[in-house]
């Protein structure tokens, strides 16, 4: 079979597609992890409010936390945790209400009050702070490690991973696909391909001509010194004016993001003075001692939005061209989870868990908090 696309969700998925014994090539347009892979910060939490995302992100963490094993290789994971900090009521009442949810399927999740939120991280500014959701077994990992340590996987179960390799066509016989053209003019055949392309999923759907509505927005991030450890959990702060981030236990650095206000429509992996004057100042609000911690480098990649911000995940209208895309921002988190069921889907029609919350013919409703 073939996937296309060597980010994490191609790349985990080929591996263990190859894990159940199917021959599987992965073709990539540039390098892995070329796309946002690339460009992610490498947090992973299951603290969501749509119940297939908590269930399926109970288990990837859990994937995580085995992985090293799994792949033979290191992949920095650390448990340091996610702190969602409520500033308002209405923030406040929506964590309690999730952490209801989170709590019915296992997860280790509480509403913690203020000086909880200054133990876990010392020197947090606590004006205006009513309490955070916190869940200790959330984490990090190294996205370039995960996604290259599947693609070893693929190859020492027999697999073939071809980089600089566009697929340029999706070719079907009837309704069904049969092969794919690269960009060189060469044809591989296949009964089953995978769209993993990320942000470039519609594109490549439109190859075959089914429509996934996938729509690439753009997130600037940075990176900071590294710096003594001044604590473990994600950072998060919902408010407009706020911002994500987290130390990188294995380095010292410091890396995070926020959602533009006025989002960037497209592809476009540009970088803006707004961002890199905007997100040290957030940062340093909400921890003051961060002051004088020199950025690095800042850089963007794409969110590859769905339109309620679930994936996208499933067969489509042509037989044997399944897609597992529209991540919306959360794709290194969901990959080994999504991957498994994916390739479980794939190989016998009936995953362990039934991903049709996110089947590409849903109705898409509208998007919830928490995502
Ligand atoms: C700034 C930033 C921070 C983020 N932080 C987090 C985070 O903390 N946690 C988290 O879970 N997620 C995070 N994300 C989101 C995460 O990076 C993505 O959801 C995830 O990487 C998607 O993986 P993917 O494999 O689907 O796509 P990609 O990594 O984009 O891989 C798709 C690949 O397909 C290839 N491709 C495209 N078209 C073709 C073609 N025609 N032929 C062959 N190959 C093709 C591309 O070159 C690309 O390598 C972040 C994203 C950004 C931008």
């Amino acid at each position: 079979m073939i996937v296309i696309g060597g980010g994490v969700i191609g790349a985990a998925t080929g591996y263990h597609l190859a894990k159940l014994g199917r021959k599987v090539l992965l073709l990539e347009r540039d390098f892995p992890c070329a796309g946002s892979t690339g460009r992610c910060i490498g947090g992973i939490r299951a603290q969501f409010t749509h119940d297939l995302s908590i269930r399926v992100m109970l288990e990837s963490v859990k994937m995580f936390s085995e992985l090293e094993e799994e792949l033979g290789r290191g992949v920095d994971w650390h448990q340091g945790g996610y702190l969602f900090l409520a500033f308002d009521e209405a923030r406040e009442r929506a964590f309690k209400e999730a952490i209801a949810v989170q709590r019915r399927y296992g997860l280790w999740v509480d509403y913690v009050g203020v000086r909880d939120c200054v133990r876990l991280v010392p020197g947090l500014d606590t004006r205006g702070l009513r309490g955070g959701a916190y869940c200790p077994t959330d984490g990090q990992a190294d996205p370039f490690k995960v996604t290259y340590g599947y693609l070893a996987g693929i190859k020492r179960l027999g697999g073939t991973v071809m980089t600089g390799t566009e697929v340029v066509k999706v070719n079907t016989r009837g309704d069904r696909v049969v092969s794919v053209t690269t960009r060189r003019g060469d044809e591989h055949h296949a009964p089953v391909v995978l769209n993993a392309a990320g942000p470039w999923a519609a594109e490549v759907g439109r190859l075959a001509g089914v429509e996934i509505p996938v729509e690439p927005d753009r997130h600037e991030s940075l990176v900071t010194e590294a710096v003594e450890r001044m604590f473990e959990p994600m950072l998060v702060d919902y408010r407009a004016d706020g911002c994500y981030f987290v130390q990188h236990i294995g380095t010292g650095h410091f890396v995070g993001c926020y959602t533009p206000e006025k989002l960037v429509p497209g592809l476009d992996t540009g970088v803006s003075d707004e961002f890199i004057t905007e997100m040290p100042r957030r940062m340093v609000r909400l921890v003051p001692r961060l002051r004088g911690v020199k950025v690095l480098r800042q850089w963007s990649g794409s969110y590859e939005m769905s339109p309620d911000g679930n994936p996208v995940c499933g067969p489509t209208p042509v037989e044997g061209f399944y897609v597992s895309g529209g991540m919306s921002g959360h794709g290194f988190m969901f990959g080994p989870a999504v991957a498994r069921l994916m390739a479980e889907l794939i190989d016998c029609g009936e995953p362990h868990l039934a991903l049709d919350q996110f089947a590409l013919d849903r109705d898409y409703g509208r998007r919830e908090a928490m995502k």
